[in-house]
């Protein structure tokens, strides 16, 4: 009855979003669903089900936690395995309340382009969780692409080959030998995992890189010291959105090939950027290890929660700004230059932080905005 009413009130149900969801119910087999449900209300209860649903909390292998780290500190995953922290469930009348304030910005966003940055940093916590809420939101009605690194699991294979990982201002110093690490590792193992957990899920998703369909055409930064570190020149947009036309989520790995077809390592925010630019994406959110912008990055409580283009750039001639944010505040700068509203780096070890920074209406918002002047 609750749910009947939300819908009927706050939104249009809509075909194509009702068959998105059917897989998504068949596959957590959820028993709240009794057939009858409007659609609206059925995606918005399959996609917070999915978050509560028992799964969601089953204890799974992931990996322990690895503490945050400042500036260039080199991050590793762990090789011991881990619980998932539980989370509570709601009350149901509480998941009404958050459904209907959420249905607002999800009728804004239906249909909409997200291009979303999934860090390796990020990716230690819970990686399933987040992978999940990419799969919420294709099931939801969004047109997801997520973009993800895998600098933990990168390291971590360096490491048994007997390769010390290096960085400079925040991107990965690529020898041969470590770009035949990072080829493997990221377009391989990280890649088809994600797809494959979007899969349990009951969403479609396709893993590509850089070098399938020629998606990212790179060059060689012009910097001996990088090595094999690509830098995007193009973005082959229409592979992506042909991925979307199809009703698959596309997952991205940000290996590219070069003119001669040697791989480049491209660094995951600056693709992620690159690509939400090409697509003119709606929304763009780098998911990372800490709350944001830190003034003080050994104090998580100095988040800086909006800041506009010059003081952005300030932040960096400053020094405050430093190691991986580098990068991500660069090519937030260069998405807003290109018409991006605003651009959004969030923690992505907090639970359901994408979620919450998508359909969360002001208050208490987390995370840093970057906005144009
Ligand atoms: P990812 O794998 O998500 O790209 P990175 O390690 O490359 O993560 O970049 C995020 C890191 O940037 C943070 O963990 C932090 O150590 C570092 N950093 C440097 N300066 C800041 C700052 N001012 N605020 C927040 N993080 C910062
Ligand atoms: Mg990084």
């Amino acid at each position: 009855m609750l749910t009947f009413t939300v819908a009927a009130t706050e939104a249009a149900p809509s075909a194509s979003l009702w068959r998105a969801v059917k897989p998504v119910r068949a596959a957590e087999g959820h028993s709240q669903f009794d057939g009858h449900s409007p659609p609206v209300a059925a995606a918005l209860l399959a996609g917070t089900a999915l978050l509560a649903s028992p799964r969601t909390a089953r204890r799974r292998g992931r990996r322990a936690p690895v503490s945050a780290t400042k500036g260039d500190e080199i991050k590793f995953a762990s090789k011991s395995s881990g619980e998932a922290a539980a989370l509570p469930t709601l009350p149901l009348q509480q998941r009404a309340q958050g459904i209907a304030e959420a249905l607002p910005a999800l009728a804004r966003l239906s249909g909409s382009i997200v291009v979303i940055k999934y860090g390796g940093a990020a990716m230690v916590e819970s990686p399933e969780r987040t992978i999940r809420d990419v799969a919420t939101l294709a099931a939801m009605g969004l047109k997801p692409v997520l973009v993800h690194g895998g600098g933990p699991e990168i390291n971590s294979w360096l490491a048994k080959v007997g390769i010390e990982p290096k960085f400079v201002r925040g991107l990965r110093v690529t020898d041969a030998e470590t770009m035949e690490v990072v080829a493997m590792v990221l377009m391989g193992k990280v890649n088809k995992g994600i797809v494959a957990t979007m899969g349990a899920a009951g969403v479609a998703a396709v893993g590509l890189s850089g070098v399938d369909g020629g998606l990212l055409e790179a060059k060689k930064v012009d910097d001996e010291e990088l090595g094999f570190v690509g830098e995007v020149t193009g973005v082959r947009g229409d592979v992506l959105l042909s991925a979307l036309e199809e009703g698959l989520v596309p997952v991205v790995a940000t290996v590219a090939a070069d003119a001669e077809g040697n791989f480049l390592n491209v660094n995951a925010d600056l693709a992620a950027a690159a690509i939400a630019r090409a697509l003119e994406a709606d929304e763009f959110v780098l998911m990372t290890d800490v709350p944001g912008i830190l003034r003080d990055v050994k104090d998580p409580d100095s988040l800086i929660s909006e800041v506009d283009e010059t003081g952005a750039e300030k932040l960096i001639e400053d020094g405050v700004v430093a190691g991986g944010m580098i990068p991500k505040v660069t090519c937030c700068l260069s998405a807003i230059k290109d018409g991006v509203q605003a651009t959004h780096i969030i923690d992505g070890r907090r639970p359901h932080a994408l979620l919450e920074e998508l359909f969360s209406t002001g208050a208490g918002k987390q995370g840093t905005t970057i906005r144009q002047n």
